[in-house]
């Protein structure tokens, strides 16, 4: 693993695996010759039990934890913004420490908590419709960064402990690869947040090497493709990235990722909508064995572009599903906080950068 981390800052004991942080605090264990079972204390405390400072961690004496505060001193996500929406969703924003801004989204459903988290600050793609792309780039994420927006949720209560985890707030997770592979390795292990890989999901607009490198992982996380499209043509008029992964490519490097995949699809007014659009799209999904999710657009997020009305989206899905696909319309949630991705970062950045 590359010594620097994506921030240029070290990577500290929560940029690493749950194996790796146990290696790095058995060895000091050790050598300040205290017994091994306080290496398996200290360890339960990065992810399984997190504290927000050593000084929480009371099972711990004293001196050891004011001795762990200089060694391994846990980072924070600093919050910025809570806001809770009328339907339940709760948006952050999260200050990293070089004062980049990112956020998260917990969305409840029944028993289901999933967060929606960032894996870049900004984003280099310019998808047309997204505030994130609106932004631009501004820097990848660390694995603590990513995994950490977790860890801050059950900080402020355990009991918001997400169930699912999908990557579709800020960035394209899989021009990070580093940081999102050591990320998914923390969120998933039994000793790390211990959250099932089928229930982690990957959303990618179809980054190729990427995809190949999620595939070649032994566990069954799940992949979203961004497809918004049906045809290269149509898709590069919304999503710059057609030019250097075309849509042809990209569907091929899923079919080798023999798991079941999702394309989303962001329905915008007289780009995407037609009856045309829906047929060519049923025919790809259905050759792909694709879930279709139907996203309304995110008006925030798009200046200039329509969202397809919703009895539009609603047949639209209807010719989808008389076709043998399976698609599902997203509620839109969150609207009164603008809960997609990049806008609050996009709204209040400059303020909250420096
Ligand atoms: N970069 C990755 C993951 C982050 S974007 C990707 O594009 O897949 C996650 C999802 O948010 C994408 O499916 C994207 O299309 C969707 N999205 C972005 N802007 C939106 C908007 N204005 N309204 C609705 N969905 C939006
Ligand atoms: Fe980047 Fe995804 Fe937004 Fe496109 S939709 S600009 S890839 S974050």
């Amino acid at each position: 693993m590359s010594n620097k981390s994506a921030n240029n800052l070290a990577p500290t004991i929560l940029d690493l695996t749950p194996d790796a942080a146990r290696e790095r605090l058995s060895t000091w264990v050790e050598g300040r010759k205290l017994p091994r079972f306080r290496g398996e204390q200290i360890h339960r405390r990065l992810w399984v039990q997190p504290v927000g400072a050593w000084s929480e961690a009371t099972e711990l004496p004293a001196a050891l934890r004011a001795e762990l505060e200089a060694e391994f001193p846990l980072r924070r996500l600093k919050e910025v913004v809570s806001e809770l929406s009328q339907d339940g969703t709760r948006k952050f924003l999260w200050r990293l420490d070089d004062g980049e801004a990112i956020e998260s989204v917990l969305i409840p459903s029944g028993s289901r908590r999933t967060l929606c988290i960032s894996s870049q600050a900004g984003c280099a793609l310019g998808c047309v419709f997204c505030a994130t792309g609106l932004m631009g780039f501004r820097r990848n994420l660390s694995p603590f960064e990513i995994a950490g927006q977790v860890r801050e949720v059950m900080l402020r209560d355990p009991a918001d402990k997400p169930s699912n985890i999908v990557f579709m707030g800020m960035g394209e997770p899989l021009l990070n690869w580093p940081g999102v592979d050591v990320a998914l390795t923390i969120l998933n292990n039994p000793e790390g947040l211990g959250i099932g890989a089928r229930h982690i999901t990957v959303s990618t607009v179809g980054i190729i090497p990427g995809m190949k490198k999620l595939a070649a992982r032994p566990e069954q996380f799940r992949l979203a493709i961004s497809l918004h499209a049906p045809t290269a043509e149509r898709r590069l008029a919304i999503m710059p990235i057609e030019k250097k992964y075309d849509l042809k490519a990209v569907l091929e490097a899923a079919a080798a990722f023999r798991k079941r995949i999702t394309f989303e699809y962001v329905m915008i007014g007289g780009k995407n909508d037609s009856d045309q659009d829906a047929d060519a799209l049923a025919a790809l999904a259905h050759k792909h064995g694709a879930l279709v999710n139907l996203l309304p657009l995110h008006p925030g997020g798009a200046p200039g572009l329509e969202p397809t009305p919703s009895n539009k989206i609603k047949n639209f899905a209807g010719r989808l599903q008389a076709r043998g696909v399976e698609a599902v319309v997203r509620r839109s949630r969150g609207l009164d906080i603008k809960a997609a991705c990049g806008q609050l970062a996009g709204q209040t950045g400059s303020d909250l950068t420096h």
